[in-house]
C-alpha cells in the first residue's frame, strides 16, 4: 500500500513536472505543503514570499514566525500539523494572486487534503476562506468553526486572520491570538463527535 509520504511525493513530483500552472517562471521554485501527513490539524495559506520563494517550504520568514509562536500557545509545534498555500510559487514582489492563478492550484490542493484528511482546517486570511466559504467575510467568519460539504464530504474549517495581517495590526494580532487559542477545545470537540460517529 503506498503511504500518504509516497502520495504526497507523487503530487509533489506531478506539480514540479506540471508545466501549465502560472507564477513558475519568475519563481526560484516550488513551495509545497511540509508537516505530519498524520496531521489532525491542516494550515492553508496564501502564497509564498520572498523567504519561502529562497527557502522552499512554506512560512519561514516573518509570518511564519508568529505562526510558529502561536503553535507554541497551543502546546503545539510544526511537526505536528501540515502547513500549506494555495499557491505554491511565490506571485512576483508579493502581490494577491488572481482568481485565475488560485483556480490552477486548486486542484492539487485538493489532493492534498484528501491525502492527508485533517480533522480541522485552519484557514490563513480571505484566500484560504474564500475556497470553502466564498460568501464570508473574515471579519465576520474568524475564530468560529464552519462545517461545509466538501466533495461529498462534510468539512470542518476555522478561519483565522492572516499571520502576515496581525503583523501589521495589533487589533487583529489580538483576535488572532485569541483565535488560535481556541484550537485545542474545536479538536476535542470534533474528536469526541467522530468518535460517537456521524
Ligand atoms: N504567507 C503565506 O500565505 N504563506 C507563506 O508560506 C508565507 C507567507
Amino acid at each position: 500500500m503506498t503511504t500518504k509520504q509516497d502520495q504526497l511525493k507523487q503530487l509533489r513530483d506531478r506539480m514540479q513536472q506540471d508545466t501549465s500552472l502560472p507564477l513558475r517562471a519568475d519563481a526560484t521554485q516550488l513551495v509545497f505543503g511540509e508537516g505530519n501527513p498524520d496531521a489532525k490539524l491542516y494550515f492553508l495559506g496564501e502564497a509564498p514570499g520572498q523567504s519561502e520563494d529562497k527557502q522552499g517550504r512554506p512560512f519561514v520568514g516573518r509570518a511564519g514566525k508568529l505562526l510558529d509562536t502561536l503553535l507554541e500557545r497551543i502546546g503545539m509545534q510544526r511537526a505536528d500539523v501540515y502547513i500549506s498555500n494555495i499557491v505554491r510559487f511565490r506571485p512576483p514582489n508579493n502581490r494577491p494572486p488572481t482568481p485565475a492563478e488560485i483556480a490552477a492550484f486548486l486542484p492539487y490542493v485538493n489532493e492534498e487534503i484528501a491525502i492527508i484528511k485533517p480533522l480541522l482546517i485552519v484557514t490563513l486570511g480571505r484566500f484560504s476562506l474564500a475556497k470553502f466559504l466564498p460568501t464570508e467575510k473574515i471579519t465576520q467568519a474568524h475564530g468560529t468553526l464552519h462545517t461545509v460539504d466538501w466533495q461529498g464530504r462534510r468539512i470542518h474549517v476555522f478561519p483565522l486572520y492572516h499571520p502576515a495581517a496581525a503583523l501589521r495590526n495589533p487589533q487583529m494580532r489580538s483576535a488572532l491570538e485569541e483565535d488560535f487559542d481556541k484550537i485545542p477545545s474545536v479538536l476535542a470537540q470534533l474528536q469526541s463527535l467522530h468518535q460517537k460517529g456521524p
